[in-house]
């Protein structure tokens, strides 16, 4: 089936009150739209999880920093309702920018992301998670969402997202839901569109990196590093934003027990991340 396709709010509403009068649950998979094999994972996996499955397609201008991709950054909205479709969407609710910030962006109240907003992305990117935090929070408002469904892929998102629902009192469960990734171990990623093909297969380095931690997770976090580190210096065309084991709090990594390896990397111009579980210690 089609999915009903909304812009505005006052439409967003009318689709959603026949589900809401009955109390239908309600999941929603916030997303920035160019959608590829990942997001289509979360879509059904809200569809296990909820009688209405809403996504929303909205570029958020707040999480983009000076200089970086807002602009450029792919928009494709009758693909993504094709392939809403396909993963079973109910609603797609693609808003225009004064629908999500009637205020204008970047006034009006943000939500601070804490510490751990601070971290890791956080550290490169200034303004970006509590853009991110802003308008989960606007879009937890608008469609009033049972459950939120997000990718491990953006990890630190995940963690914070969940952080906002629990200490903002959103009344709302936050499922996450493992990385896709192409043949090569490449997690899928709109901005996987930028790279060319000798920037394509660099990428690939980043999740060769993390089988690299992951082989070496029984030695401590320091080897899980030092291996990780030692492919990507290996592999020219990659330059390493920062590389991270922590808890998977994203607090200190461990001597022992579950952690998180977690990259960025710039090939070319394309900024890319990528991070995965470990078990350290033996
Ligand atoms: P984006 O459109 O990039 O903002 O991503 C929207 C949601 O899709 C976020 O929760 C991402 O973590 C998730 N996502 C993006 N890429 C993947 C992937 N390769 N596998 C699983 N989830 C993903």
């Amino acid at each position: 089936m089609r999915p009903l396709l909304v812009r505005t709010r006052l439409d967003l509403d009318a689709g959603l009150a026949a589900h809401r009068a009955v109390g239908a649950r309600i999941a929603l998979v916030p997303t920035m739209g160019a959608l590829h094999e990942g997001h289509a994972a979360l879509l059904r996996r809200a569809g296990d999880e909820a009688a209405l499955v809403v996504a929303s397609i909205f570029v958020n201008p707040t999480q983009f920093g000076p200089g970086e991709d807002l602009d450029r950054y792919p928009r494709q909205l009758a693909a993504d309702v094709d392939l809403c479709a396909r993963a079973g969407a109910d609603v797609v609710f693609a808003p225009e920018v004064d629908a999500v910030y009637p205020e204008g962006p970047g006034r009006g109240i943000t939500v601070d992301p804490g510490a751990y907003g601070r971290v890791l992305e956080g550290a490169s990117r200034p303004d970006h998670f509590s853009g991110v935090l802003t308008v989960v929070a606007k879009l937890s408002g608008l469609v009033r969402p049972d459950v939120a469904v997000f990718g491990e892929k953006d990890y630190q998102q995940l963690v914070l997202v969940t952080a906002l629902a629990r200490d903002l009192c959103l009344r709302l469960r936050v499922v996450g839901v493992p990385t896709v990734r192409a043949d090569d171990g490449l997690a899928l990623s709109s901005r996987n569109a930028y790279l060319d093909p000798a920037g394509r297969r660099a990428a690939a380095a980043l999740s060769r990196a993390l089988t690299a931690g992951v082989q070496h997770q029984r030695s401590g976090a320091a080897s899980v590093h030092a291996a990780a580190e030692r492919v990507l210096a290996r592999t020219p065309g990659v330059d390493v934003d920062y590389l991270g084991v922590t808890d998977p709090a994203l607090a200190p990594a461990p001597e022992s027990g579950p952690a998180r390896l977690l990259v960025a990397a710039r090939v070319g111009d394309t900024r890319l991340i990528d991070n995965t579980a470990l078990l350290l210690g033996g």
